[in-house]
């Protein structure tokens, strides 16, 4: 069967032809770790986890590299003191690398509880500085890049004098983006507002700096992924992936470098994953409109009314396709649960099954359909739906309506197993969620228990549950619309 890939560049689903025969190489753009990865930034992960996991379960062999952006990432004002990691370091009074050491550990905690594999290489920024300068200053000797108070700069004008056409990714007319650019972090310094850092000057009070031929500085945050991802699969490579907020500016810059650099475009396939919303608004740090993975599984957040366990979150993300944005909701995330149950249960009772001399339903049929789905641009939801056709099917032999052969039977244990496990990367908690939900009826018990000894001046007793359940790590919170509670 054929896999066909949606390549963001030209706008179609394209019969996708690796470099190399049997082998994948695969970039996707990793976290910038000054904070916390919002369930915004998990989602796009995971997204490239299950394709990640589906390519590997086609029989490619795969070198999937995510790298860690620590250094050169500025905020979103330009400003050169403001970079992310040197501006976080004030706020918490820590080294710059004690910051990215602190979120590095948090990234991967949270990737690891949604289950998600490790890439096979993961690269940081920081370790990579000589390789940029030496691109840097290949693109100076080349014409296509100039140097300007210590910083330098991709001439953009120049780039596009020579034929090559930037904006061509995120179909941008550069006439236009000329007329619509403010220069915010070129400080007057660029030949153009588009133009863009290779390597920036680092003022006085940057302390997160290398030396370079021309001063101290930094590199430019596009610079880091061209290197990186060039470095560890080759001048081209099958597939760029990442959020389909990084299109413009930083893959259209990555595109630029890399036939600047090396003579072609990087990328044979690009993929882009898309949001995730709350309240119809994409999850954002800097806007407010977000939750941590954390809040969500301890229940420590006033947006979704119980717990949820990871798999359920995972089986819910898994459910929209990775082009599709979602919104997550509370109600969406119940309806996931209810389904994430319905399907582990039947997972767990089909090896239980009566075997009869023949199967009443085409077995084959449906494994080809599943296959289908998982090569048409790695279609999640059709697959999910598709296991929920064999649910069907496997409640009703359970209810001696339908029948199974022994053969099938086995094939269909060893089907299931892969797509449900390997493939969507679910794991079966289910009895961590009913754990759960029990334990969620217990503290309910126990703040109306609290409840009424309050009511009846019985300050002993409330002050004992509230202390003994904080002695086990819940803590329990009186606001104006009752009591609720957290794990910590
Ligand atoms: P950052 O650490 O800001 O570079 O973001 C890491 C990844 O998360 C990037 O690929 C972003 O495109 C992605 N991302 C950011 N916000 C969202 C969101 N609301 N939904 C999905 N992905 C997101
Ligand atoms: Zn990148």
């Amino acid at each position: 069967m054929q896999l066909k890939i949606y390549n963001s560049l030209s706008g179609e689903k394209e019969l996708f032809k690796p470099l190399k025969e049997g082998y994948v190489g695969m970039y996707v753009c990793g976290p910038t770790v000054y904070s916390n990865v919002h369930l915004g930034n998990v989602r796009t992960f995971m997204s490239f986890d299950f394709i990640f996991r589906t390519l590997k379960y086609l029989g490619y062999k795969v070198r999937y590299v995510r790298n860690i952006t620590d250094a050169g990432h500025l905020t979103d004002d330009g400003n050169v003191d403001n970079d992310r990691f040197v501006k976080q370091s004030r706020l918490e009074k820590l080294e710059p690398m004690e910051i990215v050491q602190k979120y590095t550990v948090d990234f991967h905690k949270v990737l690891e509880m949604f289950n998600l594999q490790p890439p096979t290489i993961e690269p940081t920024a920081t370790g990579h500085i000589l390789e940029q300068i030496q691109l840097t200053e290949k693109l100076i000797k080349d014409g296509f890049a100039y140097e300007s108070n210590g910083s330098v700069y991709f001439d953009v004008l120049e780039y596009n004098r020579r034929g090559l056409n930037y904006g061509e990714l995120s179909r941008r007319n550069i006439e236009e983006l000329f007329a619509n650019t403010r220069d915010l972090d070129g400080q007057g310094e660029k030949r153009n507002p588009q133009d863009f850092a290779l390597w920036k000057k680092a003022s006085p009070a940057h302390i997160m700096r290398w030396a370079s031929p021309w001063g101290n500085g930094f590199p430019g945050w596009h610079l880091e992924c061209t290197v990186m991802s060039t470095k560890y699969l080759g001048e081209e490579f099958d597939i760029h992936g990442g959020g389909m907020d990084l299109k413009f500016p930083h893959h259209e810059c990555e595109i630029a470098q890399g036939k600047a650099g090396h003579g072609h475009s990087p990328v044979r396939y690009w993929m882009h994953a898309n949001m995730l919303t709350m309240n119809g608004q994409r999850m954002s740090k800097s806007t407010g409109n977000y939750i941590l993975p954390m809040q969500l599984i301890s229940g420590e957040n006033n947006f979704f009314e119980k717990v949820f366990s990871p798999s359920v979150v995972r089986f819910c993300f898994m459910q929209a396709h990775y082009r599709s944005v979602l919104d997550i909701s509370n109600e969406a995330m119940l309806a996931a649960e209810k389904g994430f149950v319905r399907l582990m249960e039947a997972v767990k009772v089909l090896p239980t099954l009566p075997i009869s001399e023949k199967s009443s339903f085409d077995l084959q049929t449906w494994k080809k359909t599943c296959e289908e789905a998982l090569t048409d641009d790695f279609n999640s939801p059709i697959l999910i739906a598709q296991l929920f056709e064999i649910v069907k099917f496997i409640n009703l032999i359970k209810d001696g309506k339908e029948t199974i052969s022994a053969t099938d039977k086995e094939m269909l244990i060893a089907t299931l197993n892969t797509y449900v496990f390997d493939v969507l990367g679910l794991e079966d908690n289910q009895q961590n969620a009913q754990n759960n939900d029990k334990l969620d009826g217990v503290l309910q018990m126990l703040i109306n228990m609290r409840l009424e000894a309050r009511a009846n001046k019985d300050w002993a007793l409330s002050d004992k549950i509230r202390d003994e359940l904080k002695a086990l790590g819940i803590q329990l919170k009186d606001g104006k619309d009752g009591t609720s509670y957290s794990l910590e």
